[in-house]
């Protein structure tokens, strides 16, 4: 069975950057399994792998803007030092999360801190970078009714 809309993918992967630089491999995480064609992985990603066969493999270049999008200077903004913990050594890099109004937790890094202005960036790690995939097709089935609703492999 190929890989097409509606079906349950398990697949082996690795994902780098243009630079060699190792993002997520199956050798870390172990088999992905997800529905295709709903959008669940990065487009570029979903497209490349659409037709292809069990025990097939392949390797895919994935622009920036087919993967977690182009950077956004938007999305980097400046809030008061106050606003951290008090017993946290603020430094550039640091990862934290931030929470909506629905509860989401919404990640951020600390680009720049400027006396009690700490400059935050709300984009995606790995947004505006090309990235690498090679793939390796497992498994494919039909997804349930339910998988197809629920979005998620079960
Ligand atoms: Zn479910």
């Amino acid at each position: 069975m190929k890989v097409a809309p509606k079906t349950v993918v398990t697949l082996e992967y690795k994902i780098t950057l243009t630079t060699g630089e190792l993002v997520d491999s199956s050798e870390v995480s172990g088999p992905f399994s997800y529905v295709h064609g709903i959008g669940a992985i990065i487009p570029g990603l979903e497209k490349g792998i659409e037709g292809m066969d069990v025990g097939e493999e392949k390797e895919i270049e994935i622009p920036a803007a087919e993967a977690y999008g182009e950077r956004n200077e938007d999305l980097v903004t400046s809030v008061s030092k106050s606003q951290f913990p008090a017993d946290t050594e603020l430094a550039p890099g640091m990862e934290f999360y931030t929470y909506n109004e629905k509860g989401e937790a919404i990640p951020f890094v600390i680009r720049e801190i400027n006396g009690d202005t700490v400059v935050i960036d709300f984009n995606h790690p790995l947004a505006g970078k090309d990235l690498i995939a090679w793939v390796k097709i497992v498994d494919v089935r039909e997804a349930s009714p339910e998988e197809i609703a629920h979005g998620h492999v079960h």
